[in-house]
């Protein structure tokens, strides 16, 4: 191995974490991953870092590749300074014939980018130190789909080798922060109703919490509403969302044409079925997977505080579009497969656009567009 001269001050952040049980389980698939993280997205690094693998002591070979990866992208700011620049198979060029990463091998763990270092990780401190697992990656489906019990956390003291802006919550907003998150997963845990049931009871609940009628706990949970199935008017909603997809995003761009393409001449209702069936006799444990995937990535997105300027409700818009845009997706593409495998690689690529961009805010512009934000509406869009 060369001899690495720090040029980044390494400051440590250490606390007591919260993590999904899975979390300590988690090892990177390195060349057996199907869908590496070093392909197909784009990845910025901040300035610090760029500068300090300009100055990195390697090789000639890995030297060229360096440069040749991280290259400076038009108007940078601090955090967002310098771009890998992926070769014309889409990868990152440090990415080797057997999988793994060059710098990694010749120089240590230590040197990486932290975006590269702790992916799919994803440790937050705003509120409570808390730290998750991306369902972008498809270790992290295999973790949570590895058994049927509901999803579990717990405490464990971790380190990350950077700095993180301390908590600013005072006392009363981290409790009602815990408070709320542990109602909403309780809540979406509970199988003795159906999912859409579950979600749709997340829905009173922000609704109370935006009228200030609770202080983080559940009131009390109706379902004495008659829900409509319509499975032509959900996939219609659907599919004018993915058209927005197919303009915005190369990552799903390919099966948002596909699954569109296939519901747009007529028979909608049929050819649903016809694919849920196929669906489910692939992925038989369909419905506590949803279940696990959305609570994991509720919990990765800090919700219902994703993003500042919503209310609750919209959080809950938003928690409605991710969970039909994902069910979109994964029954309409799954009919060209056969595999749980394929499932996962469908999922794992859905969320990369899910975690990591500004899906949150966007679905619930795009829902809003087609007037379909109201309550009774999005209770029948989830039955699909
Ligand atoms: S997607 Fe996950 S398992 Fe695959 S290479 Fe990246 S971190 Fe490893």
């Amino acid at each position: 191995m060369p001899q690495v001269t720090h040029l980044l001050p390494h400051k440590k952040t250490k606390s007591t974490f919260l993590v999904p049980t899975y979390y300590k389980h988690f090892q990177c698939k390195g060349g057996s991953c199907r869908n590496t993280c070093c392909a197909g997205w784009t990845v910025t690094i901040p300035m610090n870092q760029y500068h300090y693998l300009l100055g990195l002591n390697v090789k000639k070979t890995l030297r060229d590749r360096l440069d040749r990866t991280f290259q400076p992208i038009q108007q940078p700011t601090k955090e967002r300074y310098a771009q890998i620049h992926h070769n014309y198979e889409g990868n990152c060029p440090l990415l080797m014939k057997n999988g793994w990463c060059m710098l990694h091998t010749e120089c240590g763990e230590s040197v990486l980018p932290m975006v590269c270092r702790y992916y799919p990780r994803g440790p937050r401190l705003d509120f409570v130190p808390e730290s998750s697992m991306a369902n972008s990656c498809e270790r992290t489906l295999e973790l949570l789909f590895a058994d049927t019990n509901p999803l579990q956390f717990e405490f464990v003291d971790l380190t990350f080798d950077m700095p993180m802006e301390p908590c600013k919550a005072n006392q009363e907003e981290q409790r009602k922060y815990e408070q709320i998150r542990k109602s909403c997963f309780q809540i979406l845990s509970n199988r003795s109703v159906s999912l859409p049931t579950r979600i749709s009871r997340v829905g009173q609940f922000m609704i109370a919490l935006d009228q200030g009628l609770s202080d983080g706990n559940p009131t009390e949970l109706l379902d004495s509403f008659t829900i409509v199935k319509d499975i032509s008017l959900t996939y219609q909603v659907v599919s004018k969302i993915s058209e927005w997809f197919i303009e915005h995003s190369k990552t799903i761009h390919d099966w948002c044409v596909d699954a569109n393409s296939f519901y747009q001449e007529h028979d909608i209702e049929e050819k649903y079925l016809q694919n849920l069936t196929h669906f489910e006799t692939i992925v038989p444990d369909h419905k506590i997977f949803f279940e696990k995937m959305i609570i994991n990535n509720l919990f990765f997105r800090q919700f219902p505080y994703q993003h500042p300027n919503h209310s609750f409700y919209d959080e809950f818009v938003s928690l409605c579009g991710k969970y039909i845009f994902c069910r979109y997706m994964a029954i309409s593409i799954m009919r060209r497969h056969q595999t749980i495998e394929a499932f996962i690689d469908i999922l794992a690529k859905t969320f990369r656009v899910i975690s990591h961009t500004q899906f949150d805010k966007n679905i619930v512009i795009l829902l809003n567009q087609q007037q379909m934000t109201e309550y009774h509406l999005l209770q029948t869009l989830l039955q699909a």
